[in-house]
């Protein structure tokens, strides 16, 4: 992607920015802790020109090119990533520190959202309503809402920059795109996809930086519509300054989700997915199911399997094939994770099955064991807070009632997981749940046909389905008169 002398840089109207000794930082990598990467923050010019650039293009972009030849775009672009699915694979395991065995699916992801917003592009339009017979009728236009900007989260670069620059280019509007600064690699990789895929310059930029990038971002008079993943304390941030100029905002931020598992449960199968639900990506995931709510009756069986499955896993270097799992993401973010870890083993009766330790340290890497709490109660800050790392609470319950209403007792609304063979108390439960996204007998699948989003403080509004494309387009409505005008006056 880049060279070791030249830093990754903004991507605006079409082009890196030029290279500049100053605004410079760092990017380390986390299997060593060493330095892997300079990038170059854009500079308070160069993010009001990418906003500029994406104003000045979005009406050509979206009047010149019919729905078909966005399509093509996008489709072409999804071709584009599955052949550089190996360099996106390790740009992002490079930024992440997630394994390559999960990173190596991401081009793919990608594609199928390029592919599924391509199809929408052509068939979602607007709707006809017959208002008085051939006389008078209505319908509605569905149009872009203009320049959007779009602010990712370090967990799945890709796959943010992806999911929202996917729609918005499909109905028209143009879009400037913010990775968080700890991962810009794959959002930069999109940008080229793109222009070669024939994208006009100036629809699709990149601006590099930190949290003040995004800011400007969001507060610039020129933007229609900001699209945000992050945590809930940044998302509130901006959905505040947002609201000062009326902008549009969709909001995707953070979670603490629980799986349900009843005493009907296949428990080979509930403890799988218990596990993929808490340590994918080293715990680093919004919709993690981190409070796992286990029938009394199963829950020796279920913390035998999940003590003994979780211990076996090979922890290590995030590029070789047999890792398990990697890193966490940064220093900082190892950290506040041990801080948590030794919250729970101060508080209450909660035990420490296994994990929680930092581990290879020799390696400089930024590792650590996976940690399981059993004998947890709802109020301890463990299984309130949001950690964002290897740290499963277990809980034990008794009856359906009790386990929903517990379930709920969180201010968070992302996703929740229920495992049971009994199909009536399936989906009785996931209805009584007040969350987003469930999954009866599965975790943690986001296919992009289904709608993504956060009830309560896990969101505002939704993106992908169908209903995804209410977040990137406006409806006009217009009233057409075939007959006589009916006056009421002289
Ligand atoms: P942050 O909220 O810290 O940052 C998210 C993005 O916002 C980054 O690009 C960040 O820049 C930027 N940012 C920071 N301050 C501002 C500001 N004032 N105005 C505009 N943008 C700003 O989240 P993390 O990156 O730490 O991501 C983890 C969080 O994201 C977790 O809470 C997780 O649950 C949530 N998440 C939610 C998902 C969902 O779909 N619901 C999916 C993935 C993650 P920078 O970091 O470069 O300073």
């Amino acid at each position: 992607m880049a060279s070791p002398s030249m830093p990754l840089r903004s991507f605006i109207n079409g082009k890196r920015v030029r290279p500049s000794p100053q605004h410079l930082y760092s990017l380390y990598d986390a299997a060593t802790g060493t330095v892997r990467e300079k990038v170059q923050s854009a500079t308070p010019g160069q993010i009001r020109d990418g906003v500029i650039a994406a104003s000045e293009s979005q009406e050509r972009w979206a009047r010149d090119y019919s729905p078909s030849d966005r399509s093509k775009v996008l489709l072409r672009a999804a071709r584009i990533l599955e052949r550089r699915a190996g360099e996106v694979a390790l740009a992002e395991t490079g930024d992440t520190g997630r394994t390559v065995r999960e990173t190596r699916h991401e081009a793919a992801g990608a594609a199928d959202c390029l592919e599924y917003q391509a199809g929408a592009a052509l068939t979602v339009g607007g709707q006809h309503v017959d208002l008085s017979g051939n006389r008078s009728w209505g319908y509605t236009r569905r149009e872009p809402i203009g320049t959007t900007v779009g602010i990712g989260a370090w967990n799945y670069p890709l796959q943010s920059a992806v999911w929202k620059s996917a729609p918005a280019l499909a109905f028209g509007n143009s879009m400037v795109f913010k990775p968080s600064e700890l991962t810009p690699t794959t959002a930069l990789i999109l940008a080229d996809a793109y222009s070669e895929a024939g994208l006009p310059d100036g629809v699709f930029n990149v601006i590099l930086g930190d949290g003040s990038a995004g800011a400007s971002l969001v507060s610039h008079e020129k933007v229609d519509k900001v699209s945000f993943t992050g945590s809930v304390e940044t998302g509130s941030k901006v959905y505040t300054a947002a609201a000062e100029s009326l902008k549009r905002v969709t909001l995707e931020l953070g979670g603490k989700s629980p799986l349900i598992i009843f005493d009907d449960a296949n428990i080979h199968d509930a403890v799988s997915t218990a596990m993929v639900a808490n340590w994918l990506s080293s715990g680093q995931v919004c919709s993690n199911g981190t409070r796992v709510f286990v029938h009394e009756s199963v829950l020796e069986k279920f913390l035998e399997s999940l003590v003994k499955r979780t211990s076996r896993l090979k922890i290590g270097d995030p590029t070789e094939e047999a890792t398990d799992l990697g890193p966490m993401i940064s220093r900082g973010h190892m950290e506040k994770v041990m801080k948590y870890i030794q919250i729970g083993k101060e508080e209450d009766q909660a035990d420490l099955l296994c994990g929680g330790e930092p581990i290879l340290q020799e390696t400089g890497g930024y590792y650590l064991s996976p940690a399981i709490f059993s004998n947890c109660n709802d109020n301890m800050r463990i299984v309130q807070d949001e950690i964002f790392g290897m740290v499963m609470s277990v809980l034990s319950f008794r009856d359906e009632g009790e386990v929903v209403q517990r379930a709920n007792n969180t201010a968070y609304g992302l996703a929740a997981g229920v495992f049971t063979n009994d199909l009536k108390r399936a989906h009785r439960v996931v209805a009584d749940l007040n969350v987003a996204t469930t999954w009866i007998n599965n975790y943690n699948l986001a296919p992009v046909v289904l709608p993504w989003g956060g009830f309560k403080k896990s969101g505002q509004g939704s993106e992908n389905g169908l209903v995804g494309v209410e977040s990137w387009t406006r409806l006009k409505a217009v009233y057409v008169e075939m007959g006589a005008i009916d006056c009421p006056y002289p």
